[in-house]
């Protein structure tokens, strides 16, 4: 991350935000509008409410959104070549706070976005924990977003040799998910297992 010596400013109404932790992502307390650091652009930021009731910590975690589309133009499994020609779209969830390890990121990714956490409760504010901070960028994301394609085509049946493929993804905003925190993170969402 490039250090900013100018005081990142709000760019809807020009406050002077509190950047004061390694956080990518900011919110303005005067208007609302979520500014993300490395370009001091206004982005698109929802938070989902808790749906579930534990005693643990309570935290906001943000993940990076991109709408993915990959084409596969063919594939070796243990030395079989076929032709594919498909692919598909769909939306890549990374998440982007915690100081998660490679593997829990790949976790994570493949767990929200195997069922993606639609149709959840959007909330106006941090009500019930701190938002953690966004510790990965945009650009990072895209290529981690790619990582999590590859580690599902290693992980279908028959030993992968070789891919040749498309992949694109194109960021499409944050989303703030309900976590709670005991040792590890644990989402506050229904129908994601833990207790
Ligand atoms: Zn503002």
């Amino acid at each position: 991350m490039t250090v900013k010596l100018v005081p990142l400013k709000c760019p809807n109404c020009g406050s002077v935000l509190k950047a004061n932790r390694k956080d990518y992502l900011y919110r303005c307390e005067h208007c609302g509008t979520f500014v993300y650091a490395p370009t001091g652009a206004a982005v698109d930021a929802k938070i989902i409410d808790f749906e579930t009731l534990l005693q643990s910590k309570r935290y906001y975690m943000p993940f990076l959104t991109y709408l993915t589309e990959v084409e596969i133009y063919s594939e070796e499994v243990r030395g079989f070549f076929k032709e594919r020609g498909m692919g598909g779209r769909w939306l890549t969830y990374i998440p982007g706070g915690g100081s998660m390890p490679s593997e829990e990121i790949v976790r994570w990714s493949k767990l929200l976005t195997s069922n993606p956490p639609r149709n959840k409760n959007e909330i106006g504010s941090f009500r019930d924990g701190a938002p953690l901070p966004l510790e990965i960028e945009i650009d990072e994301g895209e290529k981690l977003a790619e990582f999590v394609f590859l580690s599902y085509e290693v992980d279908r049946p028959g030993v992968l040799q070789g891919i040749n493929y498309r992949f694109r993804a194109k960021f499409n905003g944050f989303v703030y998910l309900p976590v709670y925190y005991d040792r590890g993170y644990m989402l506050g969402l229904r129908g994601y297992g833990g207790r």
